[in-house]
């Protein structure tokens, strides 16, 4: 998708901190983070959200947890737990539209969230 900032991280086209690259799934810390650890899980291939979601995408939704389980473990998480959010749509608080699972950790989180 040429406009997508998400796909121009993924290719290199713009630059990141990337965490993670896989076949499936690009793993980069998030530019304004909300949290010590912040780090968003995208396909490699443009999706632009829970709404676009097939059954043919399952392989990919799978690469994103185990991403997320794996960065969670690297990042030294997975004891004392983090918190996983996928926003969609505008009341969902989406503003890129290229489908990413936020990981964030590294303090405690409230519920319910904003
Ligand atoms: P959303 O609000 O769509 O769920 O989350 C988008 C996230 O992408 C935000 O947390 C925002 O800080 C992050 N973001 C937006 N543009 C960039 C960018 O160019 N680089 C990185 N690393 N993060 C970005
Ligand atoms: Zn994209």
């Amino acid at each position: 998708m040429p406009d997508c900032v998400f796909c121009k991280i993924v290719s290199g086209e713009l630059p990141s901190r990337i965490v993670h690259q896989g076949e499936l799934v690009t793993a980069f810390r998030d530019l304004n983070p909300q949290a010590p650890v912040h780090v968003l899980i995208v396909p490699n291939q443009h999706i632009g959200g829970v709404n676009d979601l097939t059954a043919e995408h399952t392989p990919i939704l799978a690469a994103l947890f185990a991403a997320a389980k794996k960065i969670a473990s690297d990042e030294g998480l997975a004891q004392n737990g983090y918190r996983l959010v996928l926003n969609q749509g505008s009341h969902g608080g989406q503003t890129v539209v290229h489908l990413h699972l936020h990981l964030l950790g590294g303090r405690r989180m409230i519920w319910p969230p904003g």
